[in-house]
């Protein structure tokens, strides 16, 4: 049987204001049009959340690793499902990029920590979590779920969405350029852009 843990944690107040300039950096893995060539607009959590576990031990799993982000969260920074090898994100993390990290990090070391345990059951946030989260660059890492965040402090934000495989895209602000789902270029196009998977807006609340 195995077991299923979804795991949430509340978000964090965070000290100091997020870097603007590393908002295109890890917020999400869009292709954009030919002749807009920013190279860190197209890093990729997941290619970083895979490559993470490759470099621990757990590269049986690594491929298998998605990353999404889910605007069905409403209070959770991220969550991680070991059976389905899937960590969501909160879209509005968005506006604290530096949270982002920390965030991926938090829900890897569940994984990881669920991995090396193989069938055996460990508690959320117990010793091989924290062992996993030393691993990952975080020791210090708390589990916060008790804090109340208040969400309404968070700016609007506009969500896009892949037509094809429904992935969720959070920005800042609008998209002022064609920009469409790496996952999906990778996957038919030979990772050009494609118009076919031009991100949609989904809401702008
Ligand atoms: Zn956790
Ligand atoms: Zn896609």
């Amino acid at each position: 049987m195995p077991l299923l843990r979804q795991v949430e944690f509340a978000f964090r107040i965070v000290a100091g204001i997020a870097d603007p300039g590393r908002l295109g950096a890890l917020q999400d893995a869009g292709v954009t049009a030919p002749g807009y060539n920013d190279a860190e607009q197209n890093l990729d959590l997941e290619t970083t959340a895979r490559e993470l576990l490759r470099s621990l031990g757990a590269a049986r799993i690594a491929s298998e690793l998605r990353v999404e982000w889910n605007s069905r969260l409403k209070t959770a920074a991220g969550r991680a499902d070991y059976r389905e090898k899937l960590i969501s994100l909160n879209p509005q993390l968005v506006d604290h990029p530096t949270e982002i990290d920390r965030t991926l990090r938090h829900e890897l070391a569940h994984i990881l920590a669920q991995f090396r345990a193989g069938r055996r059951r460990i508690s959320p946030h117990g010793a091989e979590w924290r062992q996993a989260c030393f691993d990952l660059g975080i020791a210090d890492e708390k589990r916060c779920h008790n804090l109340p965040f208040p969400v309404r402090t968070y700016t609007a934000r506009f969500i896009y969405r892949c037509p094809n495989c429904l992935q969720e895209f959070p920005r800042v602000r609008r998209m002022r350029r064609a920009v469409a789902c790496l996952a999906c270029c990778r996957k038919h196009n030979g990772g050009g852009f494609d118009p076919r998977f031009r991100l949609q807006p989904l809401s702008s609340s």
